[in-house]
């Protein structure tokens, strides 16, 4: 055996081992000089099957991938790129697009007949992009999945954040809100008050009416209150059952107290029309005003006045307004 019949099996040996399939053309006659039959039977293609003509060849590939093609051998053909490469998807027999690469170049670049030999090889690489589509199939599902939870921490945060019959502010969020802007306030030396309203006698509207009516009440009094107050400064939030807090920022006792009355007027007016007989439910209101006084006073202890002052509306006989009288220290002397 010549040395030239044994250089040629040991390319093919080669070329065997690493699933390559050596494909050239003539650049200058069009002619494929050796096809790339491996390929095309690895496709399910019979031997007459197989392209004879390099313009053929793109009767096969994915009408989305010629154009890519096309451009990487021209670039290759203008000298911009050393070397061609590419990936594409090749038409099986069976109806299936295989995934495939070449890679080659235009050789004797330097001889008398520049660029007349496109040699190259083409090998299957299916595997590795069904991998890549699978990995970039899971990345979207992760990206939805994780869009999904971020709406959904949002909308968990809301409620955590809010009362669940009313909408409005819950105690935790109060206690919050409150709790800075009592140091807002007294950092800025600016007024603040609070209302505590209490429905006066509400075991009785729930006795007489039932619990739905009871809630219906209660969003009542949540909507004119939310309604009668200032959006985005002063906030109402539902403390529990029937009473519920209004935070007034920038608010002296004096306006807290005309507030108050204006919302017990109004609750006092409103009239709730019961769908079934048409009979009417009336109710009221008694709200405590506390304004913040001493310095450091918290806004547990606010509240707390509030409802001191509440208390005492209630004893002088419901739907009233209070404010927190301060238990002055006795003067010197005035004492035993
Ligand atoms: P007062 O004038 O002294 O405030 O009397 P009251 O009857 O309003 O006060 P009390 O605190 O004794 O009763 C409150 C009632 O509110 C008791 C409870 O069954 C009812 N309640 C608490 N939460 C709800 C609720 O979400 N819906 C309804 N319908 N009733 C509630
Ligand atoms: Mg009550
Ligand atoms: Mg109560």
């Amino acid at each position: 055996m010549g040395e030239t019949d044994l250089n040629k099996e040991r390319l093919e040996l080669a070329l065997e081992a690493a699933g390559l399939d050596l494909w050239e053309n003539n650049l200058l006659t069009g002619e494929v000089t050796r096809k790339a039959l491996k390929t095309f039977s690895e496709l399910g293609y019979n031997d007459e099957e197989v392209l004879h003509h390099i313009d053929r060849l793109f009767e096969f590939v994915h009408p989305d991938d010629v154009a890519m093609i096309q451009a990487a051998v021209g670039e290759h053909m203008a000298g911009s790129t050393p070397e061609y490469r590419c990936e594409f998807r090749l038409l099986a027999k069976d109806g299936n697009w295989v995934w495939y690469a070449n890679y080659g170049r235009i050789m004797d670049v330097n001889s008398s007949a520049p660029g007349q030999r496109f040699i190259g090889v083409t090998f299957n690489i299916d595997n590795r992009k069904r991998r890549e589509d699978e990995i970039a199939q899971i990345n979207r599902q992760l990206a939805e999945q994780n869009a999904l939870l971020q709406s959904l921490n949002s909308a968990l945060e809301l409620l955590a954040a809010s009362d669940p019959l009313t909408g409005l502010a819950n105690r935790r969020t109060l206690m919050e809100l409150g709790a800075k802007e009592c140091k807002r306030a007294e950092r800025f030396e600016h007024p603040l008050s609070v209302l505590m309203v209490d429905i006066d006698s509400f075991k009785s509207v729930n006795d007489n009416w039932g619990h739905l009516v009871g809630d219906r009440v209660i969003c009542a009094v949540a909507d004119i209150c939310r309604l009668r107050t200032r959006e985005n400064l002063d906030t109402v939030a539902r403390l529990g059952g029937e009473e519920f807090v209004v935070l007034l920022p920038e608010t002296s006792a004096a306006n807290a107290c005309l507030l108050a009355e204006a919302l017990r007027e109004a609750v006092a007016q409103q009239e709730m029309v019961q769908n079934d007989d048409g009979q009417r439910v009336a109710f009221t209101v008694s709200i405590g005003v506390a304004p913040l006084g001493t310095p450091g006073e918290s806004f547990e202890q606010l509240l707390n006045n509030a409802d001191k002052a509440l208390y005492k509306a209630k004893q002088n006989g419901r739907n009233q307004v209070l404010a927190f009288q301060p238990v002055r220290p006795a003067a010197p002397g005035t004492t035993g």
